[in-house]
């Protein structure tokens, strides 16, 4: 019988794209979401419990129908500036609704989690590309939520045996190749979808928030990596736990940054449109770069990233865009 993996957040952009990897490796994922930010057309690949992480109850419901083998949890808040200015709907989404979950798979015997965790938890780096044993100083309230989750699974384990692996996502980008399932995110804020929306006349310009940085065109770096290899490292990691691995966290990037500027031009190439650019101000908490150190999820989960080109990440996620809105 295919194993339930319990996926809270699996309607989501990344959870989703897991969900399919999931299936594909013969198991059955069963979504559990509260649709702030999934969407019903994203659950594809098994069944749908509607709750939120931080209800026990409706949790507790789940882990009784399904009986799952093992969790993911992709369910959180992730936007940085807002997790400044409204601090406690971060703690208490990623925060409290960890614990609930923590707790819950305690009491229904589930001792295997990978949860998906953030390079924000490093906080300003030291080190580039940035390794996974560097220092976890998060500066913003979205980085330290996801960063007590870190810590309070390390407290689970040595309590309870349960065993987590936490992936360090860089910034994630593209869709699936297939066109089933993509980005989607209300209010957008990430730079690739805005970029592209802007190449389908959707908005009519994108800003670059920031241009005097100390970096080779003055705009910032960061590490993308596509949905699918994000979506592959997670089964990785859940076929590790499976075979006894220890807890264990692991960056996930492709050790490469692209500035803010090659990512418009490689949209421009990839659309063949033109793309209206307007110099902002920076944005409050970016670092100038933000490139991964991946050798250790290499190393141990013989993670592998098949789409780690730019070009792949902007196209698929331009197939998507144009089929999604409809605008081919
Ligand atoms: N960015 C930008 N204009 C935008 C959105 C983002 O210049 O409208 C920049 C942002 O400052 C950062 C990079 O693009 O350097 C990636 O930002 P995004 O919000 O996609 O991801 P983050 O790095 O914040 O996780």
């Amino acid at each position: 019988m295919k194993k339930n993996i319990l996926v809270i957040g699996g309607a989501g952009y990344i959870g989703s794209h897991a969900c399919k990897a999931l299936s594909a490796a013969g198991y059955t994922p069963v979504t559990y979401d509260n649709f702030v930010h999934g969407h019903e057309w994203a659950v594809q690949w098994g069944p749908l419990e509607r709750g939120d992480t931080f209800d026990r109850e409706t949790l507790d419901a789940a882990f009784r129908r399904y009986q799952p083998q093992g969790v993911m949890h992709f369910a959180a808040h992730s936007l940085v500036g807002e997790s400044v200015v409204d601090p406690g709907k971060y703690y208490r989404n990623n925060t409290l609704g960890s614990l609930t979950l923590l707790e819950a798979m305690r009491d229904h015997n589930v001792n295997q989690m990978v949860f998906s965790s953030t390079c924000s938890t490093y906080g300003v780096p030291e080190i580039m590309p940035i390794p996974d044993h560097h220092p976890q100083n998060p500066i913003n309230p979205y980085g330290a939520s996801k960063y007590m989750v870190e810590r309070m699974m390390a407290d689970f384990e040595l309590a309870h045996g349960l065993r987590s692996i936490s992936l360090r996502y860089f910034n994630a980008a593209g869709a699936d190749p297939d066109g089933e399932i993509g980005e989607d995110h209300n209010p957008e804020t990430h730079l690739i979808p805005l970029v592209l929306e802007t190449a389908a006349g959707l908005r009519p310009q994108i800003t670059v928030f920031g241009s005097d940085y100390d970096t080779p065109d003055g705009t910032c770096l960061r590490d993308y990596i596509h949905v699918n290899d994000l979506a592959d490292a997670h089964v990785l990691a859940l076929q590790a736990l499976e075979r006894g691995s220890k807890s264990s966290f692991y960056n996930l990037g492709n050790g490469k940054g692209y500035s803010v500027q090659e990512v418009i031009d490689m949209a421009i190439q990839v659309t063949g449109k033109s793309i209206t650019v307007v110099e902002g101000a920076r944005r409050e908490g970016d670092p100038p770069q933000l490139v991964a150190d991946s050798e250790k999820a290499k190393a141990e989960l013989g993670w592998n990233p098949k789409f780690d080109d730019l070009e792949v990440m902007i196209d698929t996620a331009w197939r998507w865009l144009v089929k999604h809105r409809q605008l081919g």
